[in-house]
Protein backbone atom coordinates (compact mmCIF):
# COMPACT_ATOMS: atom_id res chain seq x y z
CA UNK A 1 0.00 0.00 0.00
CA UNK A 2 1.54 3.37 -1.37
CA UNK A 3 1.73 5.85 1.88
CA UNK A 4 1.62 9.95 1.94
CA UNK A 5 5.73 9.88 2.62
CA UNK A 6 6.35 7.43 -0.12
CA UNK A 7 5.09 9.69 -3.01
CA UNK A 8 6.78 12.65 -5.00
CA UNK A 9 5.36 14.53 -7.75
CA UNK A 10 5.71 15.58 -11.60
CA UNK A 11 4.65 18.83 -11.88
CA UNK A 12 5.94 19.05 -15.05
CA UNK A 13 2.81 19.73 -18.45
CA UNK A 14 1.49 16.59 -20.16
CA UNK A 15 1.81 17.20 -23.88
CA UNK A 16 1.88 15.23 -26.92
CA UNK A 17 2.27 12.00 -24.69
CA UNK A 18 5.57 13.47 -23.10
CA UNK A 19 6.35 15.45 -19.57
CA UNK A 20 7.45 19.18 -20.33
CA UNK A 21 8.46 22.09 -18.68
CA UNK A 22 6.47 25.14 -19.29
CA UNK A 23 8.18 27.05 -22.44
CA UNK A 24 8.50 29.87 -20.72
CA UNK A 25 10.69 27.68 -17.87
CA UNK A 26 8.34 29.42 -15.24
CA UNK A 27 7.08 27.27 -12.13
CA UNK A 28 5.05 27.68 -9.37
CA UNK A 29 4.68 26.23 -6.11
CA UNK A 30 2.51 23.29 -4.93
CA UNK A 31 1.57 24.17 -1.12
CA UNK A 32 -0.49 21.13 0.80
CA UNK A 33 -2.96 22.42 2.51
CA UNK A 34 -2.84 19.61 5.34
CA UNK A 35 0.40 21.62 6.46
CA UNK A 36 1.56 24.04 4.41
CA UNK A 37 4.74 22.69 2.94
CA UNK A 38 5.70 22.74 -0.52
CA UNK A 39 4.41 19.43 -2.75
CA UNK A 40 6.71 20.06 -5.08
CA UNK A 41 6.81 22.48 -8.42
CA UNK A 42 4.59 22.69 -10.89
CA UNK A 43 4.68 24.06 -14.78
CA UNK A 44 3.54 27.51 -14.72
CA UNK A 45 2.18 27.33 -18.46
CA UNK A 46 0.92 30.18 -20.40
CA UNK A 47 -0.03 30.90 -23.79
CA UNK A 48 2.29 29.23 -25.66
CA UNK A 49 2.41 25.72 -23.75
CA UNK A 50 -1.74 26.09 -24.32
CA UNK A 51 -0.57 26.33 -28.58
CA UNK A 52 1.66 23.18 -28.07
CA UNK A 53 -1.14 21.26 -26.52
CA UNK A 54 -4.07 22.41 -29.11
CA UNK A 55 -1.65 21.61 -31.59
CA UNK A 56 -0.58 18.34 -30.28
CA UNK A 57 -4.86 17.61 -29.75
CA UNK A 58 -5.28 18.66 -33.22
CA UNK A 59 -2.58 16.56 -35.30
CA UNK A 60 -4.34 13.79 -33.08
CA UNK A 61 -7.35 14.03 -34.28
CA UNK A 62 -6.77 14.70 -37.79
CA UNK A 63 -5.16 12.00 -39.05
CA UNK A 64 -7.86 10.04 -36.59
CA UNK A 65 -5.42 7.78 -34.39
CA UNK A 66 -8.22 7.61 -31.77
CA UNK A 67 -11.26 9.26 -33.77
CA UNK A 68 -11.40 7.23 -36.47
CA UNK A 69 -10.80 3.87 -33.88
CA UNK A 70 -13.85 1.53 -33.78
CA UNK A 71 -16.21 2.71 -30.99
CA UNK A 72 -15.08 -1.57 -29.54
CA UNK A 73 -11.25 -0.42 -29.73
CA UNK A 74 -11.97 2.85 -27.88
CA UNK A 75 -14.00 1.46 -25.39
CA UNK A 76 -11.38 -1.39 -24.48
CA UNK A 77 -8.37 1.41 -24.00
CA UNK A 78 -10.96 3.29 -21.55
CA UNK A 79 -11.61 0.60 -19.70
CA UNK A 80 -7.97 -0.21 -19.07
CA UNK A 81 -7.69 3.79 -17.89
CA UNK A 82 -10.72 3.10 -15.61
CA UNK A 83 -8.96 0.01 -14.30
CA UNK A 84 -5.72 1.69 -13.82
CA UNK A 85 -7.21 4.00 -11.41
CA UNK A 86 -8.46 1.29 -9.51
CA UNK A 87 -4.95 -0.21 -9.25
CA UNK A 88 -3.53 3.30 -8.75
CA UNK A 89 -6.36 4.34 -6.00
CA UNK A 90 -4.16 4.94 -3.18
CA UNK A 91 -1.69 7.10 -5.09
CA UNK A 92 -4.46 8.60 -6.60
CA UNK A 93 -6.08 9.36 -3.09
CA UNK A 94 -2.95 10.32 -1.51
CA UNK A 95 -2.33 12.69 -3.96
CA UNK A 96 -5.44 14.44 -3.82
CA UNK A 97 -5.39 14.83 -0.04
CA UNK A 98 -2.21 16.09 -0.31
CA UNK A 99 -2.90 18.76 -2.91
CA UNK A 100 -6.25 19.95 -1.64
CA UNK A 101 -7.28 18.48 1.46
CA UNK A 102 -9.54 16.33 1.69
CA UNK A 103 -10.24 13.12 3.84
CA UNK A 104 -8.31 10.28 2.39
CA UNK A 105 -11.03 7.55 3.38
CA UNK A 106 -13.78 9.93 0.81
CA UNK A 107 -10.42 11.00 -1.84
CA UNK A 108 -10.57 7.06 -2.68
CA UNK A 109 -14.25 5.98 -1.70
CA UNK A 110 -15.67 8.75 -3.73
CA UNK A 111 -13.10 11.00 -5.78
CA UNK A 112 -11.32 7.90 -7.41
CA UNK A 113 -13.91 5.18 -7.33
CA UNK A 114 -16.41 7.54 -8.96
CA UNK A 115 -13.86 9.05 -11.18
CA UNK A 116 -13.15 5.25 -12.38
CA UNK A 117 -16.74 4.20 -13.09
CA UNK A 118 -17.28 7.41 -15.17
CA UNK A 119 -14.85 6.33 -17.49
CA UNK A 120 -15.92 3.24 -17.25
CA UNK A 121 -19.15 3.95 -18.23
CA UNK A 122 -18.50 6.14 -20.74
CA UNK A 123 -16.62 3.49 -22.14
CA UNK A 124 -19.34 0.61 -22.01
CA UNK A 125 -21.77 3.24 -23.64
CA UNK A 126 -20.01 4.28 -26.51
CA UNK A 127 -20.32 1.21 -29.01
CA UNK A 128 -24.82 0.92 -27.94
CA UNK A 129 -25.24 4.43 -29.05
CA UNK A 130 -26.92 4.76 -32.52
CA UNK A 131 -27.67 7.44 -35.22
CA UNK A 132 -31.22 7.84 -36.73
CA UNK A 133 -32.79 7.31 -40.03
CA UNK A 134 -35.27 10.05 -40.40
CA UNK A 135 -38.78 9.47 -42.24
CA UNK A 136 -37.92 10.90 -44.90
CA UNK A 137 -39.97 10.57 -48.21
CA UNK A 138 -39.24 7.48 -50.26
CA UNK A 139 -36.61 9.66 -52.98
CA UNK A 140 -34.41 10.16 -50.26
CA UNK A 141 -32.41 8.26 -47.49
CA UNK A 142 -31.26 10.55 -44.33
CA UNK A 143 -28.90 9.51 -41.95
CA UNK A 144 -28.91 11.34 -38.87
CA UNK A 145 -25.08 10.97 -37.04
CA UNK A 146 -23.36 11.88 -34.06
CA UNK A 147 -19.48 13.16 -35.01
CA UNK A 148 -17.02 14.41 -32.52
CA UNK A 149 -15.69 18.06 -32.06
CA UNK A 150 -11.87 17.83 -32.68
CA UNK A 151 -10.08 19.75 -29.98
CA UNK A 152 -12.02 19.86 -26.62
CA UNK A 153 -10.71 22.56 -23.89
CA UNK A 154 -11.19 21.52 -20.22
CA UNK A 155 -11.08 23.54 -17.55
CA UNK A 156 -11.54 22.39 -13.94
CA UNK A 157 -11.81 23.52 -10.39
CA UNK A 158 -9.74 22.26 -7.44
CA UNK A 159 -12.81 20.26 -5.00
CA UNK A 160 -13.27 17.24 -7.29
CA UNK A 161 -10.12 17.49 -9.21
CA UNK A 162 -9.96 13.95 -10.47
CA UNK A 163 -13.65 13.70 -10.62
CA UNK A 164 -14.38 16.50 -12.58
CA UNK A 165 -11.78 15.92 -14.74
CA UNK A 166 -13.04 12.60 -15.53
CA UNK A 167 -16.73 14.03 -15.72
CA UNK A 168 -15.98 15.95 -18.65
CA UNK A 169 -13.03 13.57 -20.61
CA UNK A 170 -14.80 10.44 -20.34
CA UNK A 171 -17.65 11.78 -22.51
CA UNK A 172 -15.23 13.87 -24.53
CA UNK A 173 -12.93 10.59 -25.35
CA UNK A 174 -15.69 8.32 -25.53
CA UNK A 175 -16.44 9.98 -28.78
CA UNK A 176 -13.34 10.49 -30.48
CA UNK A 177 -12.51 14.25 -29.53
CA UNK A 178 -8.66 15.23 -28.24
CA UNK A 179 -8.82 16.98 -25.28
CA UNK A 180 -6.61 19.84 -23.68
CA UNK A 181 -6.92 19.73 -19.94
CA UNK A 182 -6.28 22.62 -17.61
CA UNK A 183 -6.70 21.72 -13.86
CA UNK A 184 -6.83 24.19 -11.20
CA UNK A 185 -4.17 25.55 -9.91
CA UNK A 186 -4.74 24.75 -6.69
CA UNK A 187 -4.56 21.08 -7.30
CA UNK A 188 -2.95 19.93 -10.36
CA UNK A 189 -1.36 17.18 -9.33
CA UNK A 190 -3.57 13.98 -9.90
CA UNK A 191 -4.95 15.13 -13.57
CA UNK A 192 -1.30 14.92 -14.88
CA UNK A 193 -0.86 11.32 -13.25
CA UNK A 194 -4.40 10.54 -14.50
CA UNK A 195 -2.86 11.78 -18.00
CA UNK A 196 0.49 9.25 -17.91
CA UNK A 197 -2.08 6.71 -16.75
CA UNK A 198 -4.14 6.96 -20.18
CA UNK A 199 -0.69 6.69 -21.56
CA UNK A 200 0.04 3.60 -20.36
CA UNK A 201 -3.92 2.23 -21.34
CA UNK A 202 -3.13 2.94 -24.91
CA UNK A 203 -4.68 6.41 -25.58
CA UNK A 204 -2.35 7.23 -28.55
CA UNK A 205 0.08 10.59 -27.41
CA UNK A 206 -1.66 13.73 -28.08
CA UNK A 207 -5.21 12.11 -27.44
CA UNK A 208 -5.05 13.79 -24.20
CA UNK A 209 -2.98 16.50 -22.94
CA UNK A 210 -2.65 18.13 -19.52
CA UNK A 211 -1.59 21.93 -19.59
CA UNK A 212 -1.53 23.25 -15.77
CA UNK A 213 -1.41 27.02 -14.72
CA UNK A 214 -3.26 29.89 -13.80
CA UNK A 215 -6.85 30.78 -14.69
CA UNK A 216 -5.67 34.00 -16.59
CA UNK A 217 -2.37 32.79 -18.04
CA UNK A 218 -3.11 29.30 -19.49
CA UNK A 219 -7.11 29.28 -18.78
CA UNK A 220 -7.96 32.23 -21.03
CA UNK A 221 -5.27 31.44 -23.58
CA UNK A 222 -7.36 27.79 -24.01
CA UNK A 223 -11.19 29.59 -23.97
CA UNK A 224 -9.67 32.19 -26.85
CA UNK A 225 -7.93 29.57 -29.04
CA UNK A 226 -9.53 29.56 -32.25
CA UNK A 227 -8.32 25.95 -32.89
CA UNK A 228 -10.65 24.74 -29.75
CA UNK A 229 -13.89 23.67 -30.86
CA UNK A 230 -15.36 23.28 -27.60
CA UNK A 231 -14.50 24.67 -23.71
CA UNK A 232 -16.25 22.24 -21.28
CA UNK A 233 -15.57 24.46 -18.00
CA UNK A 234 -16.51 23.91 -14.19
CA UNK A 235 -16.29 26.44 -11.39
CA UNK A 236 -16.92 29.70 -10.38
CA UNK A 237 -20.06 31.33 -12.03
CA UNK A 238 -18.13 34.76 -12.23
CA UNK A 239 -15.38 33.09 -14.07
CA UNK A 240 -17.66 30.66 -16.66
CA UNK A 241 -19.42 34.13 -17.66
CA UNK A 242 -16.32 34.98 -18.67
CA UNK A 243 -15.68 31.51 -20.41
CA UNK A 244 -19.21 32.26 -22.67
CA UNK A 245 -17.48 35.69 -23.28
CA UNK A 246 -14.23 34.37 -24.69
CA UNK A 247 -15.82 31.61 -26.51
CA UNK A 248 -17.81 34.29 -28.23
CA UNK A 249 -15.03 36.25 -29.21
CA UNK A 250 -13.26 33.91 -30.47
CA UNK A 251 -14.19 31.41 -32.69
CA UNK A 252 -18.04 30.63 -31.39
CA UNK A 253 -16.49 27.39 -29.31
CA UNK A 254 -19.34 25.61 -28.05
CA UNK A 255 -19.28 26.77 -24.27
CA UNK A 256 -20.42 24.37 -21.43
CA UNK A 257 -20.54 25.43 -18.03
CA UNK A 258 -20.96 23.88 -14.56
CA UNK A 259 -21.35 26.85 -11.87
CA UNK A 260 -21.83 27.66 -8.25
CA UNK A 261 -24.98 26.95 -6.25
CA UNK A 262 -26.46 27.85 -2.68
CA UNK A 263 -28.36 24.93 -2.78
CA UNK A 264 -31.81 25.33 -0.33
CA UNK A 265 -32.62 22.32 1.99
CA UNK A 266 -36.71 22.40 3.16
CA UNK A 267 -37.68 20.46 6.12
CA UNK A 268 -41.17 20.58 6.86
CA UNK A 269 -42.86 19.84 10.13
CA UNK A 270 -44.18 16.38 9.05
CA UNK A 271 -40.86 14.96 7.82
CA UNK A 272 -41.37 11.40 8.02
CA UNK A 273 -37.61 10.81 10.05
CA UNK A 274 -36.19 14.34 11.62
CA UNK A 275 -32.83 12.16 12.59
CA UNK A 276 -32.08 11.85 8.85
CA UNK A 277 -32.76 15.10 8.01
CA UNK A 278 -30.37 16.04 10.74
CA UNK A 279 -27.93 13.78 9.54
CA UNK A 280 -28.15 15.19 5.94
CA UNK A 281 -28.14 18.59 6.83
CA UNK A 282 -24.94 18.21 8.85
CA UNK A 283 -23.61 15.40 7.03
CA UNK A 284 -23.52 17.40 3.61
CA UNK A 285 -22.53 20.34 4.88
CA UNK A 286 -19.57 19.09 5.93
CA UNK A 287 -18.19 17.13 3.04
CA UNK A 288 -15.65 17.98 1.22
CA UNK A 289 -15.31 20.18 4.01
CA UNK A 290 -18.25 22.46 2.65
CA UNK A 291 -16.56 22.78 -0.48
CA UNK A 292 -19.00 21.45 -2.74
CA UNK A 293 -20.83 23.46 -5.78
CA UNK A 294 -24.52 20.91 -4.26
CA UNK A 295 -24.16 21.42 -0.59
CA UNK A 296 -27.13 22.58 0.51
CA UNK A 297 -25.86 25.67 2.23
CA UNK A 298 -29.73 27.22 2.78
CA UNK A 299 -31.44 25.32 5.69
CA UNK A 300 -34.93 26.42 5.82
CA UNK A 301 -37.17 25.19 8.62
CA UNK A 302 -40.25 25.18 9.57
CA UNK A 303 -40.77 27.43 12.45
CA UNK A 304 -42.73 24.91 14.58
CA UNK A 305 -39.70 22.53 14.64
CA UNK A 306 -36.82 24.40 14.14
CA UNK A 307 -36.14 24.01 18.20
CA UNK A 308 -36.32 20.05 17.95
CA UNK A 309 -34.15 20.05 14.73
CA UNK A 310 -31.32 22.47 15.96
CA UNK A 311 -31.25 20.30 19.36
CA UNK A 312 -30.06 17.15 17.68
CA UNK A 313 -28.40 18.62 15.08
CA UNK A 314 -25.62 20.91 17.06
CA UNK A 315 -24.45 17.79 19.13
CA UNK A 316 -23.69 15.95 15.23
CA UNK A 317 -20.75 18.90 14.57
CA UNK A 318 -19.11 16.72 17.25
CA UNK A 319 -18.19 14.25 14.53
CA UNK A 320 -17.33 16.92 12.09
CA UNK A 321 -14.16 19.02 13.65
CA UNK A 322 -11.46 19.33 11.18
CA UNK A 323 -8.63 16.70 12.04
CA UNK A 324 -5.48 15.41 9.98
CA UNK A 325 -7.31 14.43 6.45
CA UNK A 326 -4.17 11.82 5.86
CA UNK A 327 -6.04 9.88 9.23
CA UNK A 328 -8.56 7.46 8.00
CA UNK A 329 -10.91 8.40 10.29
CA UNK A 330 -10.88 11.58 9.55
CA UNK A 331 -14.59 12.91 7.89
CA UNK A 332 -13.50 16.94 8.00
CA UNK A 333 -10.05 17.95 6.35
CA UNK A 334 -8.31 20.67 5.46
CA UNK A 335 -9.66 23.95 3.25
CA UNK A 336 -7.88 23.72 -0.14
CA UNK A 337 -5.51 27.26 1.03
CA UNK A 338 -4.99 30.06 3.28
CA UNK A 339 -6.76 32.42 0.35
CA UNK A 340 -9.98 30.16 0.74
CA UNK A 341 -9.84 29.81 4.30
CA UNK A 342 -9.69 33.82 4.72
CA UNK A 343 -12.71 33.99 2.33
CA UNK A 344 -14.51 31.91 4.79
CA UNK A 345 -13.68 33.72 7.74
CA UNK A 346 -14.75 37.08 6.04
CA UNK A 347 -17.93 35.44 5.24
CA UNK A 348 -18.36 34.44 8.82
CA UNK A 349 -17.53 37.63 9.89
CA UNK A 350 -19.99 39.35 7.45
CA UNK A 351 -22.62 36.46 8.52
CA UNK A 352 -22.09 38.12 11.96
CA UNK A 353 -22.42 42.03 11.64
CA UNK A 354 -25.37 41.72 9.25
CA UNK A 355 -27.08 40.28 12.28
CA UNK A 356 -26.99 36.72 12.16
CA UNK A 357 -26.91 34.53 15.42
CA UNK A 358 -23.58 32.14 15.29
CA UNK A 359 -24.74 29.07 16.97
CA UNK A 360 -21.55 26.98 16.54
CA UNK A 361 -17.98 27.32 15.26
CA UNK A 362 -16.73 29.83 13.43
CA UNK A 363 -12.91 29.60 14.32
CA UNK A 364 -9.88 29.31 11.87
CA UNK A 365 -7.90 26.26 13.85
CA UNK A 366 -4.94 24.48 13.84
CA UNK A 367 -5.26 20.47 14.03
CA UNK A 368 -1.85 20.03 11.93
CA UNK A 369 0.48 22.64 12.29
CA UNK A 370 0.39 25.26 9.16
CA UNK A 371 -2.22 23.40 7.30
CA UNK A 372 -5.30 25.36 7.43
CA UNK A 373 -8.74 24.06 8.81
CA UNK A 374 -12.43 26.07 10.36
CA UNK A 375 -14.63 24.89 12.24
CA UNK A 376 -17.86 23.56 11.10
CA UNK A 377 -20.05 26.58 11.46
CA UNK A 378 -23.78 27.50 11.88
CA UNK A 379 -25.68 30.74 12.10
CA UNK A 380 -29.28 30.90 13.04
CA UNK A 381 -31.60 34.03 12.44
CA UNK A 382 -31.10 33.84 9.04
CA UNK A 383 -32.61 36.23 6.61
CA UNK A 384 -32.49 34.93 2.67
CA UNK A 385 -31.56 38.52 2.16
CA UNK A 386 -28.14 38.54 4.13
CA UNK A 387 -24.73 38.04 2.33
CA UNK A 388 -24.41 34.62 3.76
CA UNK A 389 -27.66 33.81 1.83
CA UNK A 390 -27.19 34.91 -1.22
CA UNK A 391 -23.16 34.11 -1.99
CA UNK A 392 -21.44 30.87 -2.70
CA UNK A 393 -19.43 30.71 0.39
CA UNK A 394 -18.05 27.31 -0.44
CA UNK A 395 -17.14 26.53 3.02
CA UNK A 396 -18.54 24.40 6.32
CA UNK A 397 -21.27 27.36 6.91
CA UNK A 398 -24.73 26.51 7.71
CA UNK A 399 -27.25 29.12 7.21
CA UNK A 400 -31.22 28.46 9.08
CA UNK A 401 -33.81 30.26 7.71
CA UNK A 402 -37.31 29.61 8.80
CA UNK A 403 -40.55 29.44 7.07
CA UNK A 404 -44.32 28.89 8.21
CA UNK A 405 -45.76 27.54 4.87
CA UNK A 406 -44.79 25.95 1.79
CA UNK A 407 -45.47 28.70 -0.79
CA UNK A 408 -43.08 30.76 1.95
CA UNK A 409 -40.57 28.44 1.39
CA UNK A 410 -40.76 27.75 -2.32
CA UNK A 411 -40.72 31.37 -3.04
CA UNK A 412 -37.42 32.18 -0.09
CA UNK A 413 -35.73 28.70 -2.05
CA UNK A 414 -36.03 30.10 -5.79
CA UNK A 415 -34.70 33.80 -4.68
CA UNK A 416 -31.42 32.92 -5.50
CA UNK A 417 -29.25 33.66 -8.83
CA UNK A 418 -28.40 29.86 -8.12
CA UNK A 419 -30.26 26.31 -9.17
CA UNK A 420 -28.09 23.68 -9.09
CA UNK A 421 -30.02 21.59 -6.11
CA UNK A 422 -32.44 21.68 -3.85
CA UNK A 423 -34.59 19.09 -1.33
CA UNK A 424 -37.75 18.75 0.57
CA UNK A 425 -38.57 16.65 3.30
CA UNK A 426 -42.11 15.46 4.26
CA UNK A 427 -44.25 12.26 4.37
CA UNK A 428 -47.34 13.77 2.45
CA UNK A 429 -46.66 13.08 -1.08
CA UNK A 430 -48.90 15.83 -2.52
CA UNK A 431 -46.63 18.86 -1.22
CA UNK A 432 -43.52 16.45 -1.70
CA UNK A 433 -44.41 16.64 -5.81
CA UNK A 434 -45.61 19.84 -5.67
CA UNK A 435 -42.42 21.62 -4.50
CA UNK A 436 -40.39 19.49 -6.21
CA UNK A 437 -42.42 20.76 -9.20
CA UNK A 438 -41.76 24.35 -8.44
CA UNK A 439 -38.32 24.24 -7.15
CA UNK A 440 -36.46 25.96 -9.95
CA UNK A 441 -33.21 23.68 -9.49
CA UNK A 442 -31.58 20.81 -11.86
CA UNK A 443 -31.69 18.10 -9.22
CA UNK A 444 -34.35 18.24 -6.34
CA UNK A 445 -34.25 15.50 -3.68
CA UNK A 446 -37.04 14.04 -1.48
CA UNK A 447 -36.47 12.80 2.37
CA UNK A 448 -32.98 12.23 1.32
CA UNK A 449 -29.72 14.69 0.02
CA UNK A 450 -27.15 11.95 -0.96
CA UNK A 451 -28.55 9.61 -3.87
CA UNK A 452 -26.27 10.25 -6.57
CA UNK A 453 -25.34 8.27 -10.03
CA UNK A 454 -23.42 8.20 -13.12
CA UNK A 455 -26.51 7.53 -14.88
CA UNK A 456 -28.03 11.20 -13.99
CA UNK A 457 -27.07 14.38 -15.41
CA UNK A 458 -26.15 16.71 -13.09
CA UNK A 459 -25.84 20.59 -13.66
CA UNK A 460 -27.93 23.57 -13.08
CA UNK A 461 -30.79 26.29 -14.02
CA UNK A 462 -29.97 30.22 -14.03
CA UNK A 463 -26.41 30.76 -13.23
CA UNK A 464 -24.95 27.36 -11.87
CA UNK A 465 -24.72 27.08 -15.86
CA UNK A 466 -25.80 25.93 -18.86
CA UNK A 467 -25.40 22.03 -19.93
CA UNK A 468 -25.35 18.68 -18.00
CA UNK A 469 -22.29 16.21 -16.95
CA UNK A 470 -22.84 12.76 -16.38
CA UNK A 471 -25.52 10.60 -18.16
CA UNK A 472 -25.86 9.83 -22.27
CA UNK A 473 -27.19 13.77 -22.21
CA UNK A 474 -23.58 14.66 -21.83
CA UNK A 475 -22.46 13.25 -25.19
CA UNK A 476 -24.42 16.14 -26.50
CA UNK A 477 -21.91 18.37 -25.92
CA UNK A 478 -19.26 16.61 -27.12
CA UNK A 479 -20.75 15.71 -30.58
CA UNK A 480 -22.22 17.85 -33.51
CA UNK A 481 -25.19 16.49 -35.39
CA UNK A 482 -24.89 15.44 -38.98
CA UNK A 483 -27.71 15.45 -41.56
CA UNK A 484 -26.57 13.36 -44.75
CA UNK A 485 -28.70 13.14 -47.08
CA UNK A 486 -29.06 10.44 -50.10
CA UNK A 487 -30.77 10.65 -53.27
CA UNK A 488 -32.55 7.37 -54.19
CA UNK A 489 -33.42 6.97 -57.89
CA UNK A 490 -35.91 3.90 -58.05
CA UNK A 491 -34.77 1.74 -61.05
CA UNK A 492 -38.48 0.98 -61.74
P1 LIG B 1 -12.78 29.23 -10.38
O1 LIG B 1 -13.84 29.71 -11.30
O2 LIG B 1 -11.98 30.22 -9.63
O3 LIG B 1 -11.71 28.36 -11.19
C1 LIG B 1 -12.11 27.24 -11.96
C2 LIG B 1 -11.07 27.00 -13.03
O4 LIG B 1 -11.07 28.11 -13.91
C3 LIG B 1 -9.64 26.88 -12.52
O5 LIG B 1 -8.95 25.91 -13.28
C4 LIG B 1 -9.07 28.25 -12.78
O6 LIG B 1 -7.67 28.26 -12.97
C5 LIG B 1 -9.76 28.63 -14.06
N1 LIG B 1 -9.84 30.07 -14.33
C6 LIG B 1 -9.83 31.08 -13.42
N2 LIG B 1 -9.87 32.27 -14.06
C7 LIG B 1 -9.92 31.99 -15.39
C8 LIG B 1 -9.99 32.79 -16.56
N3 LIG B 1 -9.99 34.13 -16.50
N4 LIG B 1 -10.04 32.17 -17.76
C9 LIG B 1 -10.05 30.82 -17.85
N5 LIG B 1 -9.97 30.01 -16.78
C10 LIG B 1 -9.91 30.59 -15.56
O7 LIG B 1 -13.49 28.17 -9.42
P2 LIG B 1 -12.82 27.32 -8.26
O8 LIG B 1 -12.64 28.21 -7.09
O9 LIG B 1 -11.67 26.56 -8.78
O10 LIG B 1 -13.97 26.24 -7.97
C11 LIG B 1 -15.05 26.48 -7.16
C12 LIG B 1 -16.30 26.75 -7.97
O11 LIG B 1 -16.59 25.62 -8.81
C13 LIG B 1 -17.51 26.93 -7.11
O12 LIG B 1 -18.25 28.03 -7.56
C14 LIG B 1 -18.29 25.64 -7.31
O13 LIG B 1 -19.66 25.75 -7.07
C15 LIG B 1 -17.98 25.32 -8.72
N6 LIG B 1 -18.23 23.91 -9.03
C16 LIG B 1 -19.34 23.59 -9.77
C17 LIG B 1 -19.63 22.25 -10.05
C18 LIG B 1 -20.83 21.87 -10.89
O14 LIG B 1 -20.89 20.75 -11.38
N7 LIG B 1 -21.81 22.77 -11.07
C19 LIG B 1 -18.80 21.25 -9.57
C20 LIG B 1 -17.68 21.60 -8.82
C21 LIG B 1 -17.41 22.95 -8.55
Amino acid sequence: MTTAHQLTFDGRAFIGGQRVPARSGAVFDCISPVDGRVLTTVARCDAADIDAAVAAARAAFEDGRWARQAPAARKRVLIRLADLLLAHADELALTETLDMGKPVRYAKGVDVHSAANCIRWYAEAIDKVYGEIAPTPQTALALVTREPLGVVGVIVPWNYPLLMAAWKIAPALAVGNSVVLKPSEKSPLSALRLAELALQAGLPPGVLNVVPGYGPEAGAPLALHMGVDAIAFTGSTRVGKQIHVMAGQSNLKRAWTELGGKSPNIVFADCPDLERAVDAAIGSICFNQGESCNAPSRLFLEASIKDAFLERALPRLARYQPANPLDKDTVMGAIVDRAQLDTIVRYIEQGQAEGARLLAGGQAVQPVPGGFYVQPTVFDGVTNDMTIAREEIFGPVLSVITFTDAAEAVRQANDSIYGLQAAVWTRDLNKAHAVARALRAGTVHVNQYDEDDITVPFGGFRQSGIGRDKSLHALDKYTELKTTWIRIDSPW
